[in-house]
């Protein structure tokens, strides 16, 4: 029910003037006609609606040997090129000295990874 602002006369909702004195009544709003927001539906709560409830843990994508070796190799290869950098960049002998000692250790890490790869693909 509608309650007219100016005489106070109930009224249908669906009337828009009161049949009383006339004044044009505030447009009330129905439950059906307003969207009622729930908020974001809940996937705890049976998620959204026509999807299925996930599973567990999606499974994470296995990351084969060869996309490891090239991670690691890739990680090992940045010092070098820092120490490279530092080889050719800086005038200090100490400096130059110790870039050498990081790109011949370097050099023996990338190796071992190298023997390891070979050793773990022929086990395979
Ligand atoms: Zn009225």
């Amino acid at each position: 029910m509608a309650f007219c602002p100016h005489c106070g006369t109930q009224s249908p909702d669906n009337y828009t003037q009161c049949p009383n004195c006339g004044a044009s009544l505030p447009q009330v709003q129905t439950a059906p006609q307003q969207p009622v927001y729930q908020g974001p539906p809940n996937p705890y709560a049976g998620g959204y609606p026509g999807y299925p409830q996930p599973m567990m843990q999606p499974q994470e994508p296995v990351t084969s040997a060869g996309a490891w070796f090239g991670w690691t190799l890739l990680l090992g290869i940045l010092p070098v090129i820092g120490a490279i950098i530092m080889l050719s960049a800086s005038n200090d002998p100490s400096a130059k000295n110790y870039a050498k000692l990081m790109l011949i250790l370097q050099a023996v890490v990338v190796g071992l990874y190298i023997l390891f790869f070979v050793f773990a693909a022929v086990m395979s």
